[in-house]
C-alpha cells in the first residue's frame, strides 16, 4: 500500500510536455526572471532549460536528482510505472530516471558553477566544475531511452512540440514579469520579452492568444471585498469559438474547474449570444487561504472555500463589462 499510495500522489513524466513543465516551475520557484526553452525532435531528443534563478549550491546539486535513488526507487523494479506516473514532489528525480539529464547550476554566492549527471538509473556521483551565470540549465536527452513501452505512446514529433508549446504559452499568460524564449530545432519560435504595464501585456496577449482575440476584447479589471478579476474577454466579434482560448488563472495558476467555467459563461450568455462559447483570458486574485489549489495532482482544479460567493463575483464582474460596452 505505501507503494501504490507513492505511485497514485502524482503524475510526473508522462511526455516532454509535463517534464517541461515541472522543470519550468522549478525555474519559477527559484526566482528566475528569464526563461529560454530549447527542444529538439519534439522533446524528446533534447529539452533544455536555462533559468537566471537563485541557482543550486554545489552541496545541494546531486540531492537534487538523488532521491530516488535512496527512497523510493530502489523499491519499483518497474522503471515503466515511474515513467508514466512518476512521483510528486520530486519531479528531478523521476525525470533523470527515464532520460539522460544534466544539471548545472551556479548559486548566486557561488563563485562558479558545478554540473551533475544522470542517465537512467546511474547517477554520477561526482559534482564537476563548470561554466554557467547565476542560475540552472537542466538539459534532458533521450527521454524513455529506457522504457520502450512509454516511448511507444508518444505522438509525432510536432503533436509534441505543440503540447510543450501550450505549456509556455500558459505559463507566460500566467507570468507576464518573466520573459520566455522557446526554440524548436535551432529556430527561434517565440521570444516575449517581460511585460509589465497593461499595453506590454496585451502585446503578449497578442502574440500568445492572437492579435484577432486581443483587438475583439474587453478589458476587465473589478475589485470587490477581497477578490479581484482581471483580464480580457472576447466579444462576439471575436468568432472563434475553441476551448484552448479560455484561460483562467487562480492567484498565478492556470486552472479548468467546473465553477469557474460556469460562471463565466453564464454571463457571457446572458448578455450576448447563447450558444457561443467564451473566450477569455482571466485571473482571479483571492486570499489564499480561502482556496486551495492542490485538488488534483495536475493542480488543475481548485476548490474555493466560499465558492458561491466566487461564482458570484465572476458572474457579476463579468455580467457588468460586458453589459458595459453591449453595442
Ligand atoms: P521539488 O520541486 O518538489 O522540490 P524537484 O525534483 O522538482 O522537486 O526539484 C528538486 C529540488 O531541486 C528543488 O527543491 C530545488 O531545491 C532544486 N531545483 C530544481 N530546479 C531548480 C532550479 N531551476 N533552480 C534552483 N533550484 C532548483
Ligand atoms: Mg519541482
Amino acid at each position: 500500500p505505501r507503494l501504490a499510495n507513492q505511485i497514485a500522489a502524482g503524475e510526473v513524466v508522462e511526455r516532454p510536455a509535463s517534464v517541461i513543465k515541472e522543470v519550468l516551475e522549478n525555474s519559477l520557484d527559484a526566482g528566475a526572471t528569464q526563461l529560454d526553452v530549447e527542444i529538439e525532435a519534439g522533446g524528446v531528443k533534447l529539452m533544455r532549460v536555462r533559468d537566471n534563478g537563485l541557482g543550486i549550491a554545489q552541496d545541494d546539486l546531486a540531492m537534487a536528482l538523488a532521491r530516488h535513488a535512496t527512497s523510493k526507487i530502489q523499491d519499483l523494479d518497474d522503471l515503466e510505472a515511474v515513467a508514466t506516473l512518476g512521483f510528486r514532489g520530486e519531479a528531478l528525480a523521476s525525470i533523470s530516471s527515464v532520460s539522460r539529464l544534466e544539471l548545472t547550476s551556479r548559486h548566486h554566492r557561488a563563485e562558479h558553477a558545478w554540473t551533475v549527471k544522470a542517465e537512467g538509473r546511474d547517477m554520477q556521483t561526482q559534482v564537476v566544475p563548470a561554466a554557467h551565470p547565476v542560475g540552472t540549465t537542466v538539459e534532458v536527452r533521450d527521454l524513455f531511452f529506457n522504457t520502450p513501452a512509454r516511448r511507444k505512446f508518444l505522438r509525432k514529433d510536432n503533436t509534441e512540440y505543440g503540447r510543450v508549446e501550450d505549456v509556455l504559452k500558459r505559463l507566460a499568460l500566467s507570468r507576464f514579469g518573466v520573459g520566455f524564449s522557446l526554440k524548436n530545432n535551432g529556430r527561434v519560435v517565440h521570444s516575449w520579452r517581460p511585460a509589465d504595464s497593461q499595453i506590454e501585456q496585451e502585446r503578449r496577449v497578442a502574440q500568445i492568444c492572437g492579435p484577432a482575440f486581443m483587438s475583439s476584447t474587453v478589458h476587465v479589471d473589478i475589485e470587490r471585498a477581497g477578490l479581484r478579476l482581471w483580464g480580457w474577454v472576447a466579444l462576439p466579434t471575436f468568432s472563434r469559438s475553441q476551448a484552448d482560448l479560455q484561460h483562467f488563472f487562480v492567484n498565478g495558476r492556470a486552472i479548468k474547474d467546473k465553477l469557474v467555467t460556469h460562471a463565466v459563461r453564464q454571463a457571457y450568455q446572458d448578455v450576448l449570444y447563447h450558444g457561443r462559447h467564451p473566450a477569455y483570458a482571466l485571473y482571479l486574485e483571492v486570499d489564499p487561504a480561502t482556496v486551495d489549489v492542490n485538488v488534483h495532482p495536475t493542480k488543475h482544479e481548485v476548490r474555493f472555500r466560499d465558492g458561491r460567493l466566487v461564482h458570484d463575483f465572476i458572474f457579476r464582474s463579468l455580467h457588468k463589462a460586458l453589459a458595459d460596452v453591449r453595442p
